[in-house]
Protein backbone atom coordinates (compact mmCIF):
# COMPACT_ATOMS: atom_id res chain seq x y z
CA UNK A 1 0.00 0.00 0.00
CA UNK A 2 1.79 3.43 -0.78
CA UNK A 3 1.33 6.72 1.41
CA UNK A 4 -1.45 7.85 -1.20
CA UNK A 5 -3.90 4.63 -0.90
CA UNK A 6 -6.74 6.03 0.82
CA UNK A 7 -6.87 8.83 -2.26
CA UNK A 8 -5.99 5.64 -4.96
CA UNK A 9 -8.76 4.20 -3.52
CA UNK A 10 -11.51 6.95 -4.10
CA UNK A 11 -13.06 6.33 -7.39
CA UNK A 12 -12.73 10.08 -8.33
CA UNK A 13 -9.22 10.11 -8.53
CA UNK A 14 -7.99 6.41 -8.90
CA UNK A 15 -4.61 5.28 -9.45
CA UNK A 16 -4.23 7.16 -12.71
CA UNK A 17 -5.72 10.11 -11.10
CA UNK A 18 -2.82 10.27 -8.61
CA UNK A 19 0.05 9.52 -11.42
CA UNK A 20 -1.21 12.87 -12.59
CA UNK A 21 -1.25 14.74 -9.62
CA UNK A 22 2.38 13.59 -9.06
CA UNK A 23 3.77 14.93 -12.27
CA UNK A 24 1.59 18.32 -11.23
CA UNK A 25 4.13 21.22 -10.91
CA UNK A 26 1.77 24.19 -8.20
CA UNK A 27 2.55 27.43 -6.93
CA UNK A 28 0.86 29.40 -4.39
CA UNK A 29 0.69 32.94 -4.20
CA UNK A 30 0.56 34.00 -0.82
CA UNK A 31 1.11 32.15 2.47
CA UNK A 32 -1.18 33.34 5.09
CA UNK A 33 -4.50 31.45 6.31
CA UNK A 34 -5.63 30.06 2.87
CA UNK A 35 -2.15 29.50 1.84
CA UNK A 36 -1.09 27.55 4.81
CA UNK A 37 -4.24 25.26 4.45
CA UNK A 38 -4.03 24.85 0.58
CA UNK A 39 -0.87 24.21 0.49
CA UNK A 40 -0.82 20.99 3.49
CA UNK A 41 -3.45 19.55 1.50
CA UNK A 42 -1.67 19.83 -1.87
CA UNK A 43 1.99 18.19 -0.54
CA UNK A 44 0.08 15.75 1.59
CA UNK A 45 -1.97 14.73 -1.87
CA UNK A 46 1.07 14.33 -3.63
CA UNK A 47 1.97 16.77 -6.10
CA UNK A 48 5.17 17.01 -7.91
CA UNK A 49 6.26 20.54 -7.00
CA UNK A 50 4.96 23.17 -5.03
CA UNK A 51 6.40 26.48 -4.06
CA UNK A 52 5.22 28.82 -1.58
CA UNK A 53 5.63 32.80 -2.68
CA UNK A 54 4.68 34.87 0.46
CA UNK A 55 6.23 38.85 1.36
CA UNK A 56 5.40 39.13 4.93
CA UNK A 57 6.79 38.07 7.98
CA UNK A 58 5.02 35.61 10.79
CA UNK A 59 3.24 37.77 13.82
CA UNK A 60 1.00 36.26 16.67
CA UNK A 61 -1.87 37.47 15.66
CA UNK A 62 -1.60 35.17 12.23
CA UNK A 63 -1.30 31.72 14.69
CA UNK A 64 -5.47 31.76 15.36
CA UNK A 65 -5.56 30.79 11.12
CA UNK A 66 -2.20 29.70 9.51
CA UNK A 67 -2.11 26.56 10.16
CA UNK A 68 1.67 25.94 8.58
CA UNK A 69 3.10 28.05 11.80
CA UNK A 70 4.01 27.87 15.17
CA UNK A 71 5.14 30.00 18.29
CA UNK A 72 8.41 29.52 17.49
CA UNK A 73 8.44 30.78 13.92
CA UNK A 74 7.09 33.88 15.48
CA UNK A 75 9.34 34.05 18.00
CA UNK A 76 12.11 33.76 15.30
CA UNK A 77 10.59 36.29 13.29
CA UNK A 78 10.86 33.80 9.89
CA UNK A 79 9.11 35.02 6.89
CA UNK A 80 6.22 33.29 6.06
CA UNK A 81 7.82 31.22 2.89
CA UNK A 82 10.49 30.02 4.83
CA UNK A 83 8.60 29.11 7.75
CA UNK A 84 6.00 27.38 5.38
CA UNK A 85 9.17 25.50 3.38
CA UNK A 86 10.70 23.76 6.27
CA UNK A 87 7.14 22.93 7.46
CA UNK A 88 5.99 21.11 4.35
CA UNK A 89 9.21 19.03 3.71
CA UNK A 90 8.36 17.97 6.99
CA UNK A 91 4.87 17.06 6.10
CA UNK A 92 6.24 15.12 2.68
CA UNK A 93 10.01 14.84 2.07
CA UNK A 94 8.89 13.51 -1.95
CA UNK A 95 7.78 16.57 -2.92
CA UNK A 96 9.77 19.40 -4.66
CA UNK A 97 9.06 22.48 -2.22
CA UNK A 98 10.48 25.78 -2.39
CA UNK A 99 9.37 28.89 -0.82
CA UNK A 100 10.05 32.27 -2.30
CA UNK A 101 10.12 35.43 -0.14
CA UNK A 102 8.75 38.23 -2.56
CA UNK A 103 6.52 40.55 -3.38
CA UNK A 104 5.03 39.02 -6.66
CA UNK A 105 4.72 41.27 -9.05
CA UNK A 106 5.04 42.37 -12.82
CA UNK A 107 8.46 42.13 -12.06
CA UNK A 108 9.12 38.71 -11.14
CA UNK A 109 5.33 36.83 -12.25
CA UNK A 110 6.82 35.14 -15.28
CA UNK A 111 10.02 34.01 -13.82
CA UNK A 112 7.61 32.19 -10.63
CA UNK A 113 4.71 30.80 -13.14
CA UNK A 114 7.22 29.43 -15.28
CA UNK A 115 6.78 25.59 -15.74
CA UNK A 116 3.83 26.08 -13.37
CA UNK A 117 0.13 24.38 -14.33
CA UNK A 118 -1.98 25.08 -11.62
CA UNK A 119 -1.50 28.37 -9.62
CA UNK A 120 -3.71 28.64 -5.74
CA UNK A 121 -4.86 31.86 -4.73
CA UNK A 122 -3.78 32.34 -0.65
CA UNK A 123 -3.56 36.51 -1.15
CA UNK A 124 -5.19 39.02 0.31
CA UNK A 125 -5.39 41.54 -2.42
CA UNK A 126 -7.32 41.76 -5.45
CA UNK A 127 -4.12 44.07 -7.08
CA UNK A 128 -2.21 41.00 -7.17
CA UNK A 129 -5.13 38.77 -7.92
CA UNK A 130 -5.56 40.68 -11.09
CA UNK A 131 -2.17 40.00 -11.98
CA UNK A 132 -1.74 36.43 -11.58
CA UNK A 133 -5.48 36.47 -13.41
CA UNK A 134 -3.88 38.22 -16.25
CA UNK A 135 -0.94 36.36 -16.68
CA UNK A 136 -2.35 33.12 -16.18
CA UNK A 137 -5.12 33.86 -19.05
CA UNK A 138 -2.21 34.82 -21.51
CA UNK A 139 -0.54 31.59 -20.98
CA UNK A 140 -3.51 29.15 -20.50
CA UNK A 141 -2.89 28.44 -16.84
CA UNK A 142 -5.90 27.22 -14.39
CA UNK A 143 -5.81 28.80 -11.30
CA UNK A 144 -8.42 28.68 -8.10
CA UNK A 145 -9.36 32.14 -6.55
CA UNK A 146 -10.72 32.07 -3.02
CA UNK A 147 -11.22 35.07 -0.32
CA UNK A 148 -12.74 34.87 3.29
CA UNK A 149 -13.30 37.53 5.40
CA UNK A 150 -15.45 37.25 8.55
CA UNK A 151 -17.16 33.90 8.54
CA UNK A 152 -18.24 34.28 4.68
CA UNK A 153 -15.79 32.99 2.33
CA UNK A 154 -16.05 32.45 -1.85
CA UNK A 155 -13.71 30.40 -4.34
CA UNK A 156 -13.45 29.46 -7.54
CA UNK A 157 -11.45 27.60 -10.42
CA UNK A 158 -10.66 29.57 -13.58
CA UNK A 159 -10.06 27.53 -16.54
CA UNK A 160 -8.74 30.23 -19.20
CA UNK A 161 -10.91 30.49 -22.22
CA UNK A 162 -12.83 27.38 -20.77
CA UNK A 163 -14.81 29.12 -18.22
CA UNK A 164 -14.82 33.15 -16.98
CA UNK A 165 -11.85 34.49 -15.40
CA UNK A 166 -12.03 36.93 -12.41
CA UNK A 167 -12.21 40.00 -14.67
CA UNK A 168 -14.95 38.35 -16.42
CA UNK A 169 -16.69 38.34 -12.87
CA UNK A 170 -16.02 41.52 -11.83
CA UNK A 171 -14.89 43.39 -14.58
CA UNK A 172 -12.93 45.92 -13.01
CA UNK A 173 -10.95 45.59 -9.74
CA UNK A 174 -12.34 47.05 -6.60
CA UNK A 175 -11.37 50.05 -5.74
CA UNK A 176 -8.68 50.49 -2.61
CA UNK A 177 -10.38 50.64 0.75
CA UNK A 178 -13.77 49.68 -0.62
CA UNK A 179 -14.52 46.28 1.12
CA UNK A 180 -13.81 45.23 4.93
CA UNK A 181 -10.79 43.13 5.34
CA UNK A 182 -9.61 40.09 7.95
CA UNK A 183 -7.41 43.04 9.49
CA UNK A 184 -10.56 44.96 9.91
CA UNK A 185 -13.71 42.80 10.47
CA UNK A 186 -11.83 39.94 11.31
CA UNK A 187 -11.80 36.21 10.10
CA UNK A 188 -12.19 32.81 12.01
CA UNK A 189 -10.38 29.78 11.20
CA UNK A 190 -12.96 27.33 10.34
CA UNK A 191 -13.69 29.25 7.06
CA UNK A 192 -10.34 29.56 6.07
CA UNK A 193 -10.54 25.57 6.24
CA UNK A 194 -13.68 25.46 4.23
CA UNK A 195 -12.60 27.89 1.62
CA UNK A 196 -8.70 26.17 0.81
CA UNK A 197 -10.92 22.84 1.23
CA UNK A 198 -12.66 24.17 -1.89
CA UNK A 199 -9.72 25.09 -3.46
CA UNK A 200 -8.10 21.73 -2.71
CA UNK A 201 -10.29 19.90 -3.78
CA UNK A 202 -11.07 21.63 -7.34
CA UNK A 203 -7.16 21.50 -8.05
CA UNK A 204 -7.56 17.56 -7.35
CA UNK A 205 -10.01 17.00 -9.73
CA UNK A 206 -8.81 18.92 -12.40
CA UNK A 207 -4.95 17.12 -11.86
CA UNK A 208 -6.59 14.04 -11.67
CA UNK A 209 -8.39 14.69 -15.09
CA UNK A 210 -11.46 14.40 -13.79
CA UNK A 211 -13.12 17.87 -15.35
CA UNK A 212 -16.46 16.04 -15.57
CA UNK A 213 -16.60 16.99 -11.90
CA UNK A 214 -15.44 20.18 -11.29
CA UNK A 215 -18.20 22.38 -9.93
CA UNK A 216 -19.87 24.72 -12.15
CA UNK A 217 -18.88 28.27 -10.81
CA UNK A 218 -18.45 30.10 -8.01
CA UNK A 219 -19.05 28.79 -4.48
CA UNK A 220 -20.37 31.01 -1.63
CA UNK A 221 -19.94 29.84 2.12
CA UNK A 222 -21.43 31.51 5.07
CA UNK A 223 -20.94 29.35 8.47
CA UNK A 224 -22.50 31.66 10.42
CA UNK A 225 -25.64 32.38 8.55
CA UNK A 226 -25.35 28.19 7.56
CA UNK A 227 -25.58 28.90 3.77
CA UNK A 228 -23.54 27.18 0.40
CA UNK A 229 -24.71 28.86 -3.07
CA UNK A 230 -22.90 27.32 -6.22
CA UNK A 231 -23.42 30.05 -8.89
CA UNK A 232 -23.48 28.35 -11.69
CA UNK A 233 -21.22 29.86 -14.50
CA UNK A 234 -21.99 27.32 -17.09
CA UNK A 235 -22.72 28.61 -20.76
CA UNK A 236 -21.50 31.83 -19.74
CA UNK A 237 -18.47 32.86 -21.91
CA UNK A 238 -15.43 34.85 -20.91
CA UNK A 239 -15.99 38.06 -22.73
CA UNK A 240 -13.02 40.31 -20.60
CA UNK A 241 -10.49 42.13 -22.41
CA UNK A 242 -8.13 39.95 -21.00
CA UNK A 243 -10.35 36.95 -22.54
CA UNK A 244 -11.17 38.18 -25.71
CA UNK A 245 -8.50 40.62 -26.77
CA UNK A 246 -5.57 39.25 -25.38
CA UNK A 247 -5.13 42.83 -23.51
CA UNK A 248 -3.82 42.14 -20.21
CA UNK A 249 -3.77 45.35 -18.42
CA UNK A 250 -2.94 44.54 -15.17
CA UNK A 251 0.74 42.96 -16.50
CA UNK A 252 1.60 46.00 -17.28
CA UNK A 253 4.49 47.48 -14.73
CA UNK A 254 2.57 49.10 -11.96
CA UNK A 255 2.09 53.07 -12.56
CA UNK A 256 3.70 54.33 -9.60
CA UNK A 257 5.62 51.69 -7.46
CA UNK A 258 5.59 51.62 -3.98
CA UNK A 259 8.78 54.26 -2.96
CA UNK A 260 10.43 54.56 0.33
CA UNK A 261 10.34 58.53 1.71
CA UNK A 262 12.40 58.94 4.51
CA UNK A 263 13.41 56.71 6.68
CA UNK A 264 11.10 53.82 7.64
CA UNK A 265 8.15 55.22 5.55
CA UNK A 266 6.86 54.03 2.20
CA UNK A 267 4.52 55.85 0.24
CA UNK A 268 1.90 53.83 -1.95
CA UNK A 269 0.63 55.55 -4.99
CA UNK A 270 -3.00 57.05 -5.79
CA UNK A 271 -5.08 54.12 -7.67
CA UNK A 272 -6.38 55.04 -10.75
CA UNK A 273 -9.99 57.11 -10.48
CA UNK A 274 -10.22 55.63 -6.98
CA UNK A 275 -12.21 58.21 -4.46
CA UNK A 276 -12.04 56.40 -1.07
CA UNK A 277 -14.91 56.69 1.77
CA UNK A 278 -12.49 58.27 3.98
CA UNK A 279 -15.13 57.90 6.62
CA UNK A 280 -16.33 54.34 6.42
CA UNK A 281 -12.59 53.34 5.98
CA UNK A 282 -12.13 55.28 9.34
CA UNK A 283 -15.10 53.59 11.37
CA UNK A 284 -13.47 49.77 10.14
CA UNK A 285 -10.37 50.88 11.38
CA UNK A 286 -11.64 52.58 14.17
CA UNK A 287 -12.77 48.67 15.46
CA UNK A 288 -8.51 47.82 15.52
CA UNK A 289 -6.86 50.48 16.31
CA UNK A 290 -6.23 54.66 17.01
CA UNK A 291 -8.32 56.65 14.60
CA UNK A 292 -8.02 59.51 13.17
CA UNK A 293 -10.09 61.29 10.68
CA UNK A 294 -10.96 64.61 8.24
CA UNK A 295 -12.37 65.68 5.15
CA UNK A 296 -8.63 64.69 3.68
CA UNK A 297 -7.25 61.85 5.23
CA UNK A 298 -7.73 59.21 7.66
CA UNK A 299 -4.72 58.34 10.21
CA UNK A 300 -4.26 55.27 11.90
CA UNK A 301 -1.54 53.74 14.03
CA UNK A 302 -1.91 49.41 15.33
CA UNK A 303 1.03 48.07 15.76
CA UNK A 304 4.14 49.64 15.31
CA UNK A 305 3.28 51.01 12.57
CA UNK A 306 1.52 53.82 10.66
CA UNK A 307 -0.67 54.56 8.01
CA UNK A 308 -2.04 57.49 6.29
CA UNK A 309 -4.57 57.39 3.58
CA UNK A 310 -5.66 60.03 1.50
CA UNK A 311 -9.08 60.48 -0.42
CA UNK A 312 -7.36 59.49 -3.52
CA UNK A 313 -5.87 56.33 -2.02
CA UNK A 314 -2.36 57.54 -1.92
CA UNK A 315 -1.12 56.48 1.47
CA UNK A 316 2.22 57.03 3.51
CA UNK A 317 3.47 53.85 5.41
CA UNK A 318 5.48 54.55 8.52
CA UNK A 319 7.40 52.07 10.95
CA UNK A 320 7.90 49.58 7.56
CA UNK A 321 11.41 48.46 6.47
CA UNK A 322 10.81 48.01 2.71
CA UNK A 323 7.87 48.65 -0.41
CA UNK A 324 6.80 45.22 0.42
CA UNK A 325 6.05 45.53 4.12
CA UNK A 326 4.18 48.75 3.35
CA UNK A 327 2.21 47.41 0.49
CA UNK A 328 1.56 44.52 2.69
CA UNK A 329 -0.15 46.81 5.97
CA UNK A 330 -1.88 48.52 3.16
CA UNK A 331 -3.91 45.39 1.73
CA UNK A 332 -4.14 44.21 5.03
CA UNK A 333 -6.18 47.32 6.37
CA UNK A 334 -7.45 49.50 3.68
CA UNK A 335 -8.15 46.26 1.41
CA UNK A 336 -6.80 46.30 -2.56
ZN1 LIG B 1 -11.95 37.04 -18.71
Amino acid sequence: MSRYSRQELFAGIGREGQQRIRQSRLLVVGCGALGSAAAETMVRAGVGSLTVVDRDYLEESNLQRQSLFDEEDVARGLPKAVAAEARLRRINSEVAVRGVVADLGPDNIDELLKGVGLVLDGTDNFETRFLVNDLCVRDGIPWVYGACVGAYGLALLVRPRVSPCLRCILEEMPAPGSGPTCDTAGVVAPIVQVVAGLQAAEALKLLAGRTEALLPGIVTVDLWQGSFDVMDLRGRAPWCPACTEERYDYLAPRAGSAVLCGRDAVQIPAADGARLDLAALATRLAAVGEVKVNEYLVRFAAEGTELVVFADGRAIVKGVADAAQARSVYARYVGT
